[in-house]
């Protein structure tokens, strides 16, 4: 995927961030005729791959979020004029009219810049969650599940995130454990009576995780405040899944002045930030509501926007 970066080159547009609002940009600009650089540091289809079964994207009753991220991939990747390039984006700089993206020693000039970076797991920062992370706490159950066949596993949270990991959880767990900090979740209804419905699956309510539990190198268990009782309490579990929501992926345009209070990108309508010739798209922009089709449409909007801003250059 990667292609040699041609420091030379400067790009009618770079944009951060192959995910589906990314991709989705890629593929417009590039057929507006656009030379595009798409700089990527995972995988193509981002937070798709974590994501099971997408049931609400137009004209997939049900796909799995892999199967997605692929077909995207190979769309993207057979659209002309756009330089795949693999890398940690370190920093954004503006010369005159010419931005210039850092990617560890090297740098991509473009005139200007989409920012597509998406969303990170947020943190508990709660005690020993750091150790345990990667050895028996994990974000995504799609990944680590299979770690935990016929075991007993947590999943803190109770989001859209949360529900879709224990409901996954359910088919290979022998036993899940829903812990959330208030009586109601905020998961789609229809998830919701689904994890209701599961005999192996119970949930703890108005609970605060605390803190975790181990041996060494094993996790064996969490503690959480009873907010009903005040009492702490611990169960045992083979793992845990945090999915207690996103942040956004925004280090590199920290100095940039674009940010709301979370750190997510503040743009209008048309994806522009105030700063011209830089723009930001999907689950990064603030007030998205992060679904794909979304994510998708706003790739759409900044083609456009893109296209009008370099014809007044
Ligand atoms: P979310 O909707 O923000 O939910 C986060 C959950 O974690 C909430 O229930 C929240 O509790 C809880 N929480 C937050 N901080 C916590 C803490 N420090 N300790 C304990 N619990 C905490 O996040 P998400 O589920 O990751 O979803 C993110 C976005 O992606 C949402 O817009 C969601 O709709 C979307 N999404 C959609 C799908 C889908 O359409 N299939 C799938 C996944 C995600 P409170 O309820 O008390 O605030």
């Amino acid at each position: 995927m990667q292609e040699l970066i041609d420091t030379q080159k400067i790009y009618d547009v770079i944009i951060v961030g192959a995910g589906p609002a990314g991709i989705s940009a890629s593929i417009y600009a590039s057929r507006s005729g656009l030379r595009v650089a798409l700089i990527e540091k995972g995988l193509y289809g981002g937070t798709l791959h974590d994501t099971l079964e997408v049931e609400n994207y137009v004209s997939y009753d049900s796909i799995s979020g892999e199967e997605l991220a692929e077909k995207m991939e190979k769309h993207v990747e057979k659209q002309e004029n756009i330089d795949h390039i693999y890398g940690n984006v370190g920093k954004l700089s503006k010369i005159g009219d010419v931005f210039e993206v850092n990617i560890e020693d090297t740098v991509v000039l473009g005139k200007s810049v989409v920012i597509a970076t998406g969303v990170k797991y947020k943190k508990m920062n709660i005690e020993l969650e750091d150790w345990y992370q990667g050895k028996g706490i994990s974000n995504c159950a799609v990944c680590d599940m299979g770690f935990f066949k016929d075991d007993h596993v947590a999943v803190i949270g109770g989001g859209d995130s949360a529900v879709e990991s224990a409901l996954y959880a359910s088919n290979i767990a022998k036993k899940v454990t829903l812990i959330h900090r208030r009586n109601k979740l905020r998961a789609d209804e229809i998830s919701q009576l689904k994890l209701f419905s599961l005999e192996n699956v119970e949930i703890i309510w108005d609970a605060e995780t605390v803190g975790f539990l181990g041996e060494l190198d094993y996790l064996t268990g969490l503690k959480y405040i009873d907010k009903q009782s005040g009492d702490v309490k611990e169960i045992n579990v083979d793992g845990a899944f945090v999915n207690i929501g996103v942040v956004p992926v925004t280090e590199p345009f920290s100095d940039w002045k674009i940010l709301d209070d979370e750190g997510y990108v503040l743009t209008n309508s048309r994806m522009e930030t105030s700063v011209d010739g830089l723009y930001a798209i999907g689950d990064v922009r603030s007030e998205s509501i992060r679904q794909i089709v979304n994510a998708t449409a706003d790739g759409a909007m900044v083609s456009e926007s893109v296209n009008k801003y370099l014809s007044r250059v």
